[in-house]
């Protein structure tokens, strides 16, 4: 398996993994919960950053040129919160303005 198609299957994987802890109708409230440290052992290994304009856009899978936590198919919560529930990082809340390597486009 080539570097970029395993490093893909890693980042879908890790996206279906995210989708068994999601209960419908149990959507966490950002204020509810602690905010992702960076330094957290996942958010490392997800590249994840508070802030997605420190990312070199050439580093990144998706072509999609505007990436951040706000427009992520996998953020929860409400639009214009500062941080809201990711379901990549359950039990946590990621800042609107940042990145992870896992960034999918909304349908
Ligand atoms: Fe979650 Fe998407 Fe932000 Fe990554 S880019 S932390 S998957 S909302």
């Amino acid at each position: 398996m080539s570097k970029i198609a395993r490093r893909k299957f890693l980042q879908l994987s890790a996206v279906a993994a995210a989708g068994c802890f999601v209960q419908p109708g149990r959507e966490a409230r950002a204020s509810d919960l602690p905010q992702l440290a960076e330094d957290d052992p996942m958010a490392k290994a997800m590249k994840y950053t508070h802030d997605a304009s420190t990312v070199d856009a050439a580093s990144r899978n998706n072509p999609a040129a505007d990436q951040t936590c706000a427009n992520c198919a996998l953020v929860q919560g409400a639009d214009g919160d500062a941080w809201r529930p990711c379901q990549i990082f359950p039990g946590k809340a990621v800042n609107a303005n940042g990145w992870c390597s896992v960034w999918a486009p909304k349908a």
